[in-house]
């Protein structure tokens, strides 16, 4: 009934898709620590005594962008927040792109790039990442896409989702300084990664730093994201940004979690048992066509012949992020807490070996 009245091009529009959550999650890249006891008692002690939910939320998300800011020794200016980092892409994609301009992304990558850019009017095009060269990025191909296709916005993602790689600093050097475009570096798993980006921040007005609160901090449920910019960059994108946006209990707990101890030892802990699995994995390559790619990140991705891995997978009660189309061959697991990874580790083994 109201179809003719949708966009024309939003009508055969798919909403994002999530899969039904049964057995061990292993799909989404989430933290598997909970909630440190300390910090639960601060907010339950903010519940009980000082609540204010009868009010609208700090609009300008003070007291987090300070934090955030201190952590990072940057100033509040160059720090904006969303509802999850993909409230921001939505916002650059919004702010930046006339109807009918583009934005430059990565094959594969997070798909919510281009998502942004096609409901924002816009368009994506992209360019491949091989699997010959274990996905890496190659800085002499993107500049030359960046010349051919002239976008609006290079987005990166680094480490990239799912492949796992990131940008060697001299690359992502040689990229800012020849772009002519927004650059949007996606660092969601950047905490995994040994690159340090920061210092880029106040040499290039044109970059954005995506990073979240919903991996290595553990707090997807409550969608916190934000940005690091020049402070041109970030009043620009404010002005899209809708008024209230983070909600005040999504703000208290994520400027109560930032820079504790706590997490740089869970991030150790994640990449340690990475590197155990991926370790583990490289014994069984070859079989059955299995390869599992070298990651930065908190998750491993893995190509074999067997189209249903991710279904063999889930019969033995673990839940990994499976494609399908042209993507049907790979897989990508989350890095878990050690019982769930040797599990994970043994059901692999009796899948692949015969
Ligand atoms: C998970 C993820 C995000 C962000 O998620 P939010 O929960 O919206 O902050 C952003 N980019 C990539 C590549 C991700 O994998």
């Amino acid at each position: 009934m109201i179809e003719r009245y949708i966009r024309e091009d939003l009508r055969n529009w798919e909403n994002y898709q999530v899969q039904p959550v049964t057995g061990r999650k292993m799909d989404a890249n989430e933290s598997p620590f909970p909630l440190d006891q300390s910090v639960r008692e601060r907010l339950s002690a903010w519940i009980l005594e000082k609540e204010d939910l009868r009010l609208y939320p700090d609009t300008d998300n003070t007291v987090l962008r300070e934090a955030i800011a201190a952590y990072y020794g940057l100033s509040p200016e160059n720090v904006t927040c969303g509802v999850g980092s993909d409230q921001l892409i939505d916002y650059l994609t919004k702010l930046f792109l006339e109807p009918g301009e583009t934005i430059l992304v990565p094959s594969p990558s997070f798909s919510m790039y281009q998502t942004a850019a096609e409901i924002n009017h816009g368009k994506a095009v992209s360019f491949p990442l091989e699997p010959e060269n274990d996905f890496q990025f190659s800085a002499e191909m993107i500049l030359k896409s960046l010349k051919e296709v002239r976008p609006k916005i290079l987005f990166l993602c680094s480490p990239n989702n799912p492949t796992g790689q990131g940008l060697k600093r001299e690359d992502l050097l040689s990229i800012l300084s020849k772009a002519g475009c927004v650059v949007v570096l996606d660092e969601a798993y950047g905490e995994f990664a040994e690159n340090e980006t920061l210092d880029l921040i106040s040499r290039f007005p044109n970059l954005v730093s995506l990073r979240t609160f919903s991996k290595a901090y553990g707090l997807a449920g409550l969608r916190v994201g934000y940005a690091l910019a020049d402070p041109e960059m970030i009043r620009a994108i404010d002005r899209v940004r809708a008024p209230y946006n983070l909600n005040t209990f999504s703000q208290i707990a994520a400027s109560c979690v930032i820079g504790r101890a706590e997490y740089k030892e869970h991030i150790r802990t994640i990449i340690s048992e990475r590197d155990r699995m991926y370790k583990a994995l490289g014994a069984l390559k070859g079989i059955k066509g299995f390869h599992c790619y070298p990651s930065q990140a908190n998750y491993l991705f893995m190509q074999s012949d067997l189209p249903d891995l991710g279904a063999r997978l889930l019969e033995k009660g673990l839940l990994v992020r499976a494609y399908s189309g042209k993507m049907s061959a790979y897989a990508r697991v989350s890095v878990s807490d050690p019982e769930t990874n040797t599990l994970f580790l043994e059901a692999i083994k009796e899948i692949l070996l015969p």
